[in-house]
Order: C-alpha cells, then structure tokens, then sequence
C-alpha cells in the first residue's frame, strides 16, 4: 500500500545548514522565516481566516534526513547520543516517512507567504500541511514526557566586543533579531554531546547569510568570536 503526497509550500528559513537549529520550535522565538505556498495554494483563498490565528502547525519532510531503510530504534542527541529509544518514542529527524511536526508563530500573512518565528526548519523544508493551532485541544496542562521533561538547559553565551558589533551592523542590513538568534540558538549547545572542547577548538554555523564563530573558554560556556559574511 503506497500514498503519494507533495508539498504545498517551501521554507525559507534563518537556518542554512541542520547544525545549531534548535531540537523544537519555540527555542529561538528570534528563528524566523517565510513559507512560499506553491501553486494552487498561493491563492488568498488557500488562507482565508487564518489571520484569527497566532500560531500553525507544520507537517513537513526532514528532506535532508531522508532514508531507504527503516530504523526501529534511535540515539537521541537529548540522552548524550549513546542511550537508544524506539524511534516512536523520539522525535528524531530519521523516521518512517520522514515527516516531521512543529508549532510556529504565525506573524504575518502576504499574497502567497506566511511569514514565521520560533522555527526549527531547515532552509528548503518541504511543508506538506498547515493546520490551525487549537489551544483547548493542543495544550494539555496534564501531559507527561519523562523523556523530555524541560527544554534543555541553557548554557552562557558571551560575545568578544568585535563580534557584537558585526552582529548588530548585520542585523541592521538584513532587517532580522540576529543578535537574539545567535545567542537563542549558541545557549543551546549545538556541540554534540561527546565533545569536550578545549578552548582552542573553533566552531561555526551559517545563519541567514552570515557566518557565526565561536569557542568554549570554559566549560559550560560560549564566546560568539566572529560574525562575517558566509
Ligand atoms: N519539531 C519537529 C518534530 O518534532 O518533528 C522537529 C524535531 S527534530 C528533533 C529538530 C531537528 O531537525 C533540528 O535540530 C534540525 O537539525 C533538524 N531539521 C530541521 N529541518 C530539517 C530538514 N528539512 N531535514 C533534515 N533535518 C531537519
């Protein structure tokens, strides 16, 4: 038995590579991005009334985590990589189907575009719904997930003075909180779990059109280094 399904728009997003996005949505409010809807879906039509609602569901394809064979069990990067859950108890980017599920902040509506915050979307997310967020059915103040209790602790983030500068002179140009999504997404820890860096060790992700550089001068803590253009 085999369905088809193809999208009905394509992110575009803050993040240009998968490293330092944040696990879940809503981490970096200052994530943000435009969801071009592709044809029939770009007509006004397709969204008529959203404008009542604050925030979307997105199903979407992890289009860069896709694979032929099924996993039935996953390391999460949340238990330090080397404990393995079933893969239906995670939400890990390698899945049957590959189909990954994300509230976001609906903050505008333009001719053929949503714009978005507080996403967790790669650049290129191929969206294949969008569904209202319904409060009284979607929050459910009783839920438990002793898997993932808390959203994950935050860890210092400093800046040297020349790299918050840049940050906020490309802020300026690009229009965009870049100064509040490097230091949202860096509080995170992008670095996988079993590294220990010694100070000396750079690291680096590619955020809009910038390249952000960082190291740990201490554990436990994050100096943004360098912002310049990718
Ligand atoms: N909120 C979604 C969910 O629960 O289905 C995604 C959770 S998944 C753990 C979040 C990670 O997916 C991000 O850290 C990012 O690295 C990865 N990711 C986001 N978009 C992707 C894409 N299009 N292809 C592959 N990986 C992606």
């Amino acid at each position: 038995m085999q369905y088809s399904v193809s999208p009905i728009g394509i992110v575009h997003s803050c993040f240009k590579e998968k490293f330092a996005i944040p696990r879940q949505p809503q981490l970096a409010p200052a994530a943000r991005g435009v969801l071009e809807l592709l044809p029939p879906f770009n007509d006004p039509a397709a969204v008529a009334g959203l404008e009542q609602v604050s925030h979307v569901w997105l199903l979407f394809l992890f289009h860069q985590a896709l694979e032929d064979k099924p996993r039935l069990k996953v390391r999460p990067p949340r238990l330090g990589g080397n404990a393995s859950i079933g893969v239906f108890a995670s939400r890990a980017t390698h899945r049957p189907n590959g189909i990954g599920q994300s509230v976001v902040k609906l903050d505008g509506i333009e001719p053929g575009r949503l714009l978005l915050s507080g996403i967790d979307l790669l650049d290129g997310t191929p969206v294949l719904d969008i569904k209202p967020y319904v409060p009284y059915a979607d929050s459910l103040p009783s839920a438990r997930n002793a898997i993932a209790e808390a959203p994950p602790a935050a860890i210092a983030v400093h800046w040297s003075t020349e790299a918050r500068l840049q940050a906020e002179d490309h802020a300026r140009r690009l229009g965009e909180p870049l100064v509040e999504l490097i230091e949202q997404c860096l509080a995170q820890d992008p670095r996988p779990a079993y590294q220990q860096p010694t100070p000396e060790r750079r690291y680096g992700v590619h955020f809009w059109d910038v390249q952000v550089r960082w190291h740990y001068p201490v554990a436990g803590q994050i100096c943004v280094l360098e912002v310049a253009p990718a």
